[in-house]
C-alpha cells in the first residue's frame, strides 16, 4: 500500500526534508502556522491542510519537524492536533529535539490509540537536510523502525536505532553535548592563537589533519574566523538543547559541569538578544568575555 506522508513544522530543516521526500516520489500533505511556508511545497505538489489532525487523518506516516517540547505537546496532543486525526497503525514520526520524558508521554498517549511514535532527532544541521545526509538518531518500537526506514533512508545516511522510545531524544542530547563543548573548545583555540598573535587560519589548518580535526573545527572554525554567524543552527535552539540536556541530567541526579558552562555562553548570547544567530557565535560571548571585539 502506498503510504500518503504527512509533515508538519516547515523551517530551516522540515521545508528541505520535506522537499526531498516530495522528490524521492511520496504524496505529502502539509501543515504550518504560516501559509507562506507552505507556498514551496503546495508548489512542489503537496497538499496543505489547516491543523495538524487534518494531516494525521489523511496519512500514515506523520513526520513532525518543530521547534520545542510544548511546540511538539501541542502540535501532537493540543486542540486539532495529531491525535484527534490519526488511525490506528499510523506512526508519528517526531523529528524535532526535544525532551525524552515528554517524548515517552506523547508516544503513551498516541498508543491509547492504535498508533506507534518515534523519535528520530537529526544531526547535520541545515545542509544535511538539504542534502539529505542527515544522522537520525531513532528511539520507540522497532517494527515501526523498519516500516518508516525507506523514508529515514530519503532523509539521511546514518540512520541507527537507538533503543525503545525516548532513546532518540537522549542520543540527541549526548550529541549536543559533544557539539557545544567542541564548539566552545575551538572557540578557546582560536582566541588563543588570536591572543598570541598567531594566524588562527593556520591554526585551523594545522588542527584539521591531527587528533583535534572535527567537522565543528572545519565548518564552526571557519565561520568564527569569517565571523559569519547567519544560521545554521541558531543559538536560541542550542540553548533549548543544553536545557534538555541539564533537565535530564537533574532527572538522573548526574553531574554534567562541561555541558553547564556551554549552557552559560549560550544564556547570555540569547539574552543579549543574538538567538537568532548561528551556534558558532559563542565565539562572541568568549571574545566579549576576554575584551575583544567581534
Ligand atoms: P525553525 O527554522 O525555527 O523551524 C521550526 C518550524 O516549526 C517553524 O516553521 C515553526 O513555524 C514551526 N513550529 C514551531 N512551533 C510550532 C507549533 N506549535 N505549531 C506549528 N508549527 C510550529 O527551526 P529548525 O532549525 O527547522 O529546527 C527544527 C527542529 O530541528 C528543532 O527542534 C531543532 O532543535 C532541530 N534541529 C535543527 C538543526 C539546524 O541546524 N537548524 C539541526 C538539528 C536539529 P512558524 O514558522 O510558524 O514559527
Amino acid at each position: 500500500m502506498a503510504e500518503t506522508i504527512g509533515f508538519i513544522g516547515l523551517g530551516i530543516m522540515g521545508l528541505p526534508m520535506a522537499i526531498n521526500l516530495i522528490g524521492a516520489g511520496h504524496r505529502l500533505v502539509v501543515h504550518a502556522r504560516r501559509a507562506e511556508s507552505m507556498a514551496p511545497l503546495v508548489q512542489a505538489g503537496a497538499k496543505a491542510c489547516d491543523s495538524p489532525a487534518a494531516v494525521a487523518w489523511q496519512s500514515t506516516v506523520i513526520f513532525t519537524m518543530v521547534a520545542d517540547t510544548p511546540d511538539v505537546e501541542q502540535v501532537m496532543l493540543g486542540e486539532r492536533g495529531v491525535i484527534d486525526g490519526i488511525q490506528a497503525g499510523s506512526i508519528a514520526v517526531d523529528m524535532s529535539t526535544i525532551s525524552p520524558s515528554a517524548t515517552r508521554h506523547v508516544s503513551a498517549r498516541l498508543s491509547e490509540r492504535g498508533a506507534e511514535m518515534l523519535d528520530a532527532p537529526v544531526s547535520g544541521g541545515d545542509i544535511g537536510a538539504i542534502n539529505g545526509t542527515l544522522s537520525i538518531m531513532v528511539g520507540g518500537n522497532e517494527t515501526a523502525f523498519e516500516r518508516v526506514l525507506p523514508l529515514f533512508e530519503v532523509l539521511g545516511r546514518n540512520i541507527v536505532h537507538v533503543g525503545p522510545s525516548g532513546a532518540g531524544q537522549v542520543c540527541k542530547a549526548c550529541n549536543q553535548i559533544v557539539v557545544a563543548q567542541t564548539i566552545a573548545a575551538v572557540g578557546e583555540a582560536l582566541l588563543l592563537a588570536e591572543a598570541s598573535g598567531v594566524d588562527g587560519a593556520k591554526v585551523r589548518e594545522s588542527l584539521l589533519g591531527g587528533f583535534a580535526g572535527s567537522r565543528i573545527l572545519e565548518v564552526h572554525g571557519q565561520r568564527m574566523l569569517d565571523a559569519n554567524y547567519a544560521p545554521g543552527f541558531k543559538a536560541s535552539l542550542h540553548q533549548k538543547d543544553m536545557r534538555i540536556v541539564q533537565e535530564a541530567a537533574q532527572e538522573l541526579g548526574i553531574a554534567l559541569p562541561g555541558a553547564s558552562q556551554v549552557a552559560q555562553y549560550l544564556n547570555a548570547l540569547v539574552g543579549q538578544g543574538f538567538g537568532e544567530l548561528d551556534s558558532a557565535s559563542v565565539y562572541r560571548m568568549q571574545r566579549q568575555l576576554n575584551g575583544r571585539s567581534d
